[in-house]
């Protein structure tokens, strides 16, 4: 079947530049590689970019036993911190971090790490980045994130652009339209980028692997986890035979069935829908000309479905729900069938793919036990109807790296680790999780009643810009609350 290129069209008219910014990165890169006198330090007040100096938070998280109040401020005791990215006593004396799992969560927050001077070994049980049908959009809060790490524009550079979210009611035919671009002034992306979560995670290891001190490990599987005062040692399976590893923190980026979290023998709190949903990547060129945007909910009590576009050469993502009672062998057996009910048009499409998965709104109650910290699907899953999925994973990563920098770096002691624990799981809580929760009622909806109240919710908001926006800017709630950290 002949591939559309679709093509991309680069709107970032007002991308500033900030020169002092570069300068403070090309700066502070100097001092972690111990080639910039530890006299002349980033001074106080500016950190690098990948580090934001933030606003304190207003309130601290539920959980947060320190002050976080407006004016909290936390400076590390001069003698109770290491200082890990510079020259100690003539030596280097970089913090050494293992991030288990080579999935976008992991491999985010061992960039992030690796540039705020860690030495960064991320190791992975499977031979390769998992290629499966999963995540594929990103929205203007993880594009400014992928910014922040200077990944933004290789993503741009393979990512499909869109504006407009549809949602179609299969039952009238209606179509009410959200539009990113109403974020104009509010963030420097405002779009959706689309492309397979594996692409971004192959994009992450290539400028990870750029750095000094970093290494990524595959076929290489933990499976213990023990800790005392001065560090962390991970017992690992390799082709190699048993081996064990040890660092300074440990990040369990590995994903729902985290062997991390498993060996720390942490509960994951929460419950599974009964229902399975199917994962399919189709080539099919007549969308478009059905009124299928980029990315689309088409509601339905039944046959419900979430189509995107997931490359630039017409590939497409359609993400529907399965009996749960059915094996995952009859449910795979059944994808023509389904595809058959849900696509308009000719129906004459290629299957690339498919993958039935169980779906689930689970949390970890702790994200951090001493040295080991949880991030992404190994602390929290929940269905992907709204993307909330990785996008939290990857706000996590981002709350992370500022939390954990600042702890390697002497501009915090490790309390901020707690609030990095603490604020993530609230936001799982009361926003990500509650949000994909209704996205799926809301797609799914049997009562005629609640779906005529959808809809005009739908275009009530679609009719005024300024509501929208308000509604567009909802998404980066999932950013939760600065760390407070490197707050002089
Ligand atoms: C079919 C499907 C569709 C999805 N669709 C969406 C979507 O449309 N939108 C959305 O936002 N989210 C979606 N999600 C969720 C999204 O894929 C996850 O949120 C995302 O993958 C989380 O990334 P992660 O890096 O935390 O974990 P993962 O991507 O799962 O990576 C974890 C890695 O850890 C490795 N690992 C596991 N155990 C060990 C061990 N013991 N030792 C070493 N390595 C280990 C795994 O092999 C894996 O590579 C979907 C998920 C699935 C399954």
């Amino acid at each position: 079947m002949k591939r559309r290129d679709a093509g991309n069209r680069r709107e970032r008219g007002n991308v500033q530049s900030v020169p002092q910014v570069i300068l403070d990165v090309l700066q502070y890169e100097l001092y972690a590689l111990g080639t910039l006198p530890a006299t002349r330090r980033i001074p106080a007040h500016r950190t690098p970019f990948f580090l934001y100096e933030s606003p304190p938070p207003r309130d601290g998280p539920a959980g947060w036993t320190g002050p976080g109040g407006t004016g909290f401020r936390r400076r590390l005791p001069a003698a109770a911190g290491r200082l890990e990215c510079g020259t100690v006593g003539g030596t280097m004396a970089k913090p050494q971090v293992i991030v288990v799992g080579a999935g976008p969560v992991g491999f985010l927050t061992a960039l992030g790490l690796a540039r705020a001077g860690a030495s960064v070994r991320v190791i992975e049980a499977e031979a390769a980045i998992n290629t499966s049908p999963r995540a594929a959009v990103y929205l203007a809060v993880t594009l400014e994130f992928l910014d922040k790490l200077g990944i933004f524009d290789d993503a741009f550079a393979v990512g499909l652009q869109s504006d407009a979210l549809r949602m179609h009611v299969r039952e009238t035919g209606e179509c009410v339209e959200l539009r990113a671009s109403v974020l104009r002034n509010d963030t420097r992306f405002p779009f959706q980028l689309h492309f397979g979560q594996d692409v971004l995670a192959g994009i992450v290891q290539r400028h990870l692997l750029k750095l000094p001190d970093t290494a990524v490990e595959f076929n290489t599987r933990l499976t213990a986890v023990t800790q005392d005062a001065s560090g962390v040692t991970v017992s690992v399976e390799t082709p190699g035979g048993a081996k064990q590893l040890r660092c300074d923190w440990l990040i369990g980026a590995d994903g729902g069935h985290s062997g991390v979290r498993k060996a720390l023998d942490l509960p994951f709190e929460g419950h599974t829908w009964p229902e399975r949903f199917v994962a399919t990547n189709i080539w099919y060129e007549e969308f478009p000309e059905h009124g299928i945007g980029y990315a689309n909910f088409l509601t339905d009590p039944v046959r419900w479905a979430v189509i995107a576009a997931i490359s630039r050469d017409g590939l497409w993502r359609v993400t529907y729900n399965e009996d749960g009672s059915i094996s995952d062998e009859e449910a795979l057996r059944r994808v023509p069938q389904r595809l058959a009910e849900i696509l308009p048009g000719s129906k004459r499409y290629e299957l690339s793919e498919a993958s039935p998965y169980r779906v689930h709104e689970r949390a970890c109650p702790k994200f951090r036990v001493g040295r080991v910290l949880l991030a992404g699907d190994a602390a929290h899953v929940c269905n992907p109807c709204g993307g909330m999925g990785l996008t939290t994973g990857v706000m996590d990563a981002n709350a992370l790296i500022d939390a954990l920098g600042a702890v390697m770096n002497g501009r915090s002691d490790d309390s901020v680790l707690d609030f990095y624990a603490a604020d993530r799981l609230r936001v799982f809580r009361e926003f990500s999780s509650p949000s994909a929760t209704e996205y799926k009622r809301i797609l799914g909806e049997s009562d005629p009643a609640r779906r005529k109240r959808d809809l005009e919710q739908f275009k009530a908001v679609a009719a005024n810009p300024d509501i929208m926006r308000k509604t567009m800017l909802a998404a980066f709630t999932v950013r939760g609350n600065p760390m407070p950290v490197g707050i002089f």
